[in-house]
């Protein structure tokens, strides 16, 4: 059975931190600790003069990739909260050819 994956599709991430929080609470970890990060690149101006500014969520060691929450039917916390729907949940491989169709994206597959 392939291995799932979560898929962050970073261009229509706004960095509101809702993936953070809801991860957060999931896990019931206190401050500093996440399941997922959102961590932020920029703003910095380009060499043809455009600007890079960028927020990308990025789960962490401690995401269990929500595997009670899977198992009941529901979806990643990260997931449901996202008001973006930027971040997406399923099979690797489906993750992977969704992300190849995206501009900015990133897969996170964790170690089994
Ligand atoms: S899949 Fe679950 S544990 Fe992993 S980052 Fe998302 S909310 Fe957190
Ligand atoms: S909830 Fe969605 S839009 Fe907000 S920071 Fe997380 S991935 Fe980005």
């Amino acid at each position: 059975m392939s291995a799932n994956a979560l898929m962050i599709d970073y261009e229509f991430c706004t960095g509101c931190h809702a993936c953070e929080v809801a991860c957060k609470k999931h896990l019931e970890v206190g401050e500093g600790q996440y399941g997922i990060h959102v961590l932020q690149d920029g703003p910095r101006e380009l060499p043809d003069g455009k600007w890079d500014y960028n927020f990308l969520p990025m789960p962490t060691s401690l995401c269990d990739m929500c595997a009670g929450r899977i198992a009941e039917g529901k979806d990643a916390a990260c997931v449901h909260h996202c008001p973006a729907h930027c971040m997406h949940y399923g099979p690797a491989e489906e993750m992977a050819a969704l992300a190849a169709e995206k501009t900015k994206s990133a897969v996170f597959v964790p170690v089994a």
